[in-house]
């Protein structure tokens, strides 16, 4: 589904953010991206929806090689999931969820609240799904508590039914156990709806706890790559 190919990146400013890596993630797998600050997981993570360009290396999604070509069509059917949940505090929790119809919906019609009763209904199913019932949908986000904001983004990430989801430290700002409900409800949605799931993490309990695979990188590049049992403390 997800396909790194001897990825390598150099930022204008001479920074080597990884080097050499090769990762193929089948469909429906959870994996985790693993390590401290500086490591390398947002720029492989956003390598897979186009946002970085690679100095080295190719990088495919469901067999399609990212790249200016091809990201308009691929786009739409990459979720993303962010640290600071990335929401409009002043929207309400159902525009913010419509928000990930967009690409379908014509700007004309997103500007006047016009969206189609399909996807209106989807979001309702979403928000649902991660535990937010009709009573949260007219609140405005910037009056929802950190947990439910990330709820809010994972129904927005799955409107369009992806392929993949890509979660950039879904849980950094997040208590440890709202971070557990959060990871949980990440994998459901994930395998219930038979998207791939790469998330990074910097906590080696809850990568060990949700991941069916860990990667982890320590200065861009892979240190280790397998079951989250045969991670030791060392690798
Ligand atoms: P993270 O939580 O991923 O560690 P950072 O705080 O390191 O995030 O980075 C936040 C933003 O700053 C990102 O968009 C990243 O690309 C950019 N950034 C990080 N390091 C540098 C750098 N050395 N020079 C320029 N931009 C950077
Ligand atoms: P992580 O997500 O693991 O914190 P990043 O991918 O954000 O790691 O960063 C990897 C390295 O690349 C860090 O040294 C960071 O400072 C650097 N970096 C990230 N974004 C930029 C950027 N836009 N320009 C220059 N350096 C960057």
């Amino acid at each position: 589904m997800l396909m790194f190919e001897g990825v390598g990146k150099r930022y204008p400013d001479g920074t080597e953010a990884l080097a050499d890596v090769t990762l193929r993630i089948p469909k429906g797998q959870f994996c985790v991206l693993l390590g401290p600050s500086g490591a390398g997981k947002s720029t492989l993570l956003r390598m897979a929806n186009g946002l970085v360009v690679p100095t080295q290396g190719n990088v495919a999604v469901a067999g399609t090689p990212v790249g200016p070509a091809s990201l308009p069509r691929l786009r739409p059917r990459i979720g993303m999931i962010h640290q600071q949940f990335d929401l409009v505090p002043q929207s309400t929790v159902a525009t913010n969820v419509l928000a990930g119809a967009l690409p379908y919906i014509s700007a004309w019609r997103a500007l006047a609240g016009l969206f189609p009763e399909t996807y209106r209904a989807k979001a309702c199913e979403l928000l649902a799904a991660v535990g937010l019932d009709e009573s949260h949908l007219a609140r405005r986000a910037s009056q929802l508590s950190g947990g439910q904001m990330q709820r809010v983004g994972i129904a927005r990430a799955f409107m369009l039914d992806p392929l993949l989801v890509l979660a950039d430290e879904p849980v950094a700002s997040l208590d440890p156990k709202v971070s557990r409900d959060i990871l949980d409800l990440l994998r459901r949605q994930s395998r219930l709806r038979g998207a791939t799931l790469l998330c990074s993490l910097h906590q080696l309990d809850l990568a060990r706890e949700y991941a069916d695979r860990i990667v982890a990188l320590r200065h861009g590049r892979v240190a280790f790559d397998g079951a989250p049992a045969d991670l030791t403390a060392q690798s």
